[in-house]
């Protein structure tokens, strides 16, 4: 059976996590989504010395460490890859990566876990957002979740935004030529709402 990555590449609030769910949709039971970023915030939580570091590390809007982050992907993927060779019947063959890699170092080592755990074919998704609409979001987020009486997440708030955003642009955004360069890329205009943004994305996968 093909195995299948997707790899969602945009800004913060250029909404991959909601698109994400959109792939479900599409796939079903077919597919997987694993979001490191969520992955670090479980890890964040757990009070333990390394928890404790990443969790700082969140609150500054930089990247955790190579080191961190593929240890916790890497736990993930060796979970999945026990699951589809001895759950009979285990229906997943594509996976959706939200937010990794994330920076060129993390490609190689990118390339490297897909060859190890099988995987045939990548497919880098681009959500392309300008900064105004970014900003727009972010502040319509904060308000909805603050209205609903829900907790923000630690880094959703102007000054970390704005860190993660010059992150994203210094390290991750420049990646795309990289990608490029291989053919494998579908870009998307996320600067429309998130139903144009689904109808397109659903188009092109
Ligand atoms: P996200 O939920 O994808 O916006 O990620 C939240 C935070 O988790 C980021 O601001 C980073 O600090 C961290 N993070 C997530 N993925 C990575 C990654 N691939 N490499 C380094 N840090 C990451």
């Amino acid at each position: 059976m093909q195995l299948t990555s997707y790899v969602l590449l945009g800004p913060p609030c250029s909404g991959k996590g909601t698109q994400a769910h959109n792939f479900k949709e599409a796939f079903g039971e077919k597919l997987e989504m694993v979001s490191t970023g969520d992955l670090l915030r479980i890890k964040a939580g757990d009070g333990s010395e390394i928890g404790n570091e990443i969790a700082s590390v969140l609150r500054s809007g930089k990247l955790v460490s190579d080191d961190l982050v593929v240890s916790a992907l890497r736990n993930y993927l060796e979970v999945f890859d026990i699951r589809r060779r001895y759950e009979p019947m285990y229906p997943v063959d594509k996976v959706v990566f939200d937010g990794f890699p994330r920076n060129y170092s993390q490609i190689a080592i990118f390339e490297s876990l897909m060859e190890e755990f099988g995987f045939d074919q990548i497919c880098i998704v681009y959500f392309k957002v300008d900064d105004e609409i970014l900003m727009k979001r972010l502040s319509s987020r904060i308000s909805e979740t603050i209205s609903k009486g829900m907790k923000l997440r630690e880094d959703d708030n102007l000054e970390i935004f704005h860190k993660r955003l010059e992150e994203y642009k210094e390290k991750t955004d420049p990646m795309i030529s990289y990608f490029y360069s291989q053919g494998n890329v579908i870009t998307i205009d996320a600067n429309r709402s998130a139903d144009h943004v689904k109808a397109d994305l659903l188009s092109k996968i």
